[in-house]
């Protein structure tokens, strides 16, 4: 059953104000602890009191909680040597409750388990073609591999509380739990409980390129609070983080940057629209610029990331370039400029402290970064704008799937009585 989700209404008896209390000190004395890095000494009830500037007390009870309900654990140090009696030492327990994140690609599915200090534990990931099968197919096959990662976690002594899935498709505010459109797979309105074997354990829908860019904003070594993320699989997704927020827009559409118009007479896009910057940045845009014919798919159209033999354009694209091809630079830095010119209206638009290349984007980067800063240089004229605000994602096509597995992580971390009481 699903404990973590989207929604929590509040229970219980006393006055809310001081369930909120206790709810936010539950919240600040877990996210100390996870704060801490246990290798650098021990970490005592004593010192979180320190560092959150409540009473030894409060602490004590607001540990013991949060050990009743499995985050933390407290464990018996060796002796001191100064005070010659051993201590106790809290950390954010490495088993116990866990984030599902799944993904459904145009060309694969992937499964990740990350425990409660948000290092993945589960990864697995099936080549698949999925493009054009019915929503339900895809969805059973989706169930299957989120119930092997499941089976591996609990292997791990992992217990997943909450499971959110990435999709290429717009999903709306409300209502919960559905796929409005997701083009490129061919799905119009899918409820997914509808289609999961156990509706109980149903993922909650999220769009992919908001989750990849929650994922950079959480695992960045420098996140900045307000950036775009631009990603690219075999369409183009954007997410607008601001404030360390993602921004869903009034209805959950915000973000089509794919089909932001960057030639106003151009090439017809799939949308209706003309010079869309899918037009000319996505992928089967870039693969035709480039003389290429996407590689062949493998059996039942499965193709391998990372191997261009095996039906990854990205890696073939990736493969040429780095060959020198001429056609194929020509064609990465006819996109690059198409989406400088894309995102230099994004920049205008927002005041970003950053740009981020993610999905398959980021695989191509060494190529695409070059136009595009050149384009944002020539357009962003009005307020400072340094070249290096724009840069690659370190986590490239893992991210949406990190971002989901996370989310429940970072909704326990806001909330820790949302675990059971063990
Ligand atoms: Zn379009």
């Amino acid at each position: 059953m699903t404990v973590v989700g989207r929604a929590r209404n509040s229970q219980g008896n006393g006055p809310a104000s001081q369930q909120d209390m206790r709810r936010r000190n539950l919240s600040v004395v877990l996210g100390a602890v996870a704060a801490h890095n246990p290798l650098t000494r021990p970490l005592s009830r004593a010192d979180v009191a320190v560092r959150v500037g409540l009473t030894r007390a409060a602490v004590s009870s607001l540990v013991d909680e949060l050990i009743g309900r499995g985050a933390l654990t407290e464990a018996e140090t060796a002796p001191d040597g100064r005070v010659g009696r051993p201590g106790r030492a809290l950390s954010v327990r490495d088993q116990g409750p866990a984030g599902l994140g799944l993904e459904i690609g145009v060309t694969h599915l992937a499964a990740c388990v990350v425990d409660l200090r948000g290092e993945p534990r589960v990864w697995r990931r099936v080549e698949r073609a999925n493009a054009g099968r019915p929503a339900g197919e895809v969805l059973a096959a989706t169930a299957e591999l989120a119930a092997a990662a499941e089976a591996e976690a609990r292997g791990l002594g992992l217990s997943v509380e909450g499971r959110v899935l990435a999709v290429p498709g717009v999903v709306p505010n409300e209502p919960a739990g559905r796929v409005e459109r997701a083009p490129n797979l061919g799905w119009h309105t899918v409820g997914v409980a509808d289609h999961w074997p156990d509706p109980d354990t149903a993922p909650e829908p999220e769009n992919e390129a908001n989750l990849g860019a929650l994922a950079e904003y959480w695992n960045a070594e420098q996140a900045v609070e307000t950036f775009v993320h631009v990603s690219a699989d075999a369409g183009i997704g954007a997410a607008l983080v601001i404030d360390g927020q993602v921004f869903r827009g009034a209805r959950g559409f915000a973000g089509e940057l794919g089909h932001i118009p960057v030639h106003p007479d151009g090439i017809r896009c799939a949308c209706g629209a003309r010079g869309c910057l899918e037009q000319y940045a996505g992928q089967a845009a870039v693969l035709r610029e480039a003389g290429l014919t996407p590689p062949c798919p493998g059996p039942a159209g499965s193709v391998a990331a990372g191997d261009p033999a095996a039906g990854d354009p990205v890696a073939l694209l990736a493969e040429r370039a780095g060959a020198g091809h001429a056609p194929t630079l020509a064609a990465l830095d006819r996109a690059g400029r198409a989406l400088g010119l894309a995102l230099a209206s994004a920049v205008e638009l927002i005041d970003p402290d950053g740009l981020v290349l993610g999905g398959t984007y980021a695989e191509l980067a060494e190529w695409l970064l070059p136009s595009v800063r050149a384009e944002l240089a020539e357009r962003v004229t009005v307020r400072p704008w340094a070249p290096a605000a724009l840069r690659p994602s370190a986590l490239g096509r893992r991210g949406p799937v990190l971002g989901a597995a996370q989310t429940t992580i970072r909704r326990i971390m806001a909330d820790p009585t949302l675990l059971p009481v063990g």
